[in-house]
């Protein structure tokens, strides 16, 4: 006899894809979702921006957006960006 039963609760154990890249996608000191653009203005990891901000080097002037290796800000526990500035 085929069922249809469906365990929920073996479904909430997996880790899904998604919810890793969420918890990577976030900041590990003050726990907001970078992924959802939520910071915190006074936390370092957070560094004011989520995944990514304006090119740091010029303020912004050459237009280019930089990306945060969430990796190397998680290990410092400070906003680390990745980019180049297009003045140069
Ligand atoms: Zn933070
Ligand atoms: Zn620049």
């Amino acid at each position: 006899m085929p069922t249809t039963e469906v365990n929920q609760d073996h479904f909430s154990d997996i880790p899904t894809i998604e919810g890793l890249r969420l918890s990577y996608e976030s900041c590990f000191t003050c726990g907001v979702s970078w992924y959802d653009h939520h910071i915190s203005l006074d936390c370092a990891e957070c560094g004011g921006y989520a995944l990514q901000r304006p090119c740091p080097e010029c303020g912004g002037k050459c237009s280019s957006y930089w990306t945060r290796n969430c990796a190397i800000s998680h290990e410092k526990r400070r906003a680390t960006w990745e980019g180049k500035c297009l003045c140069k």
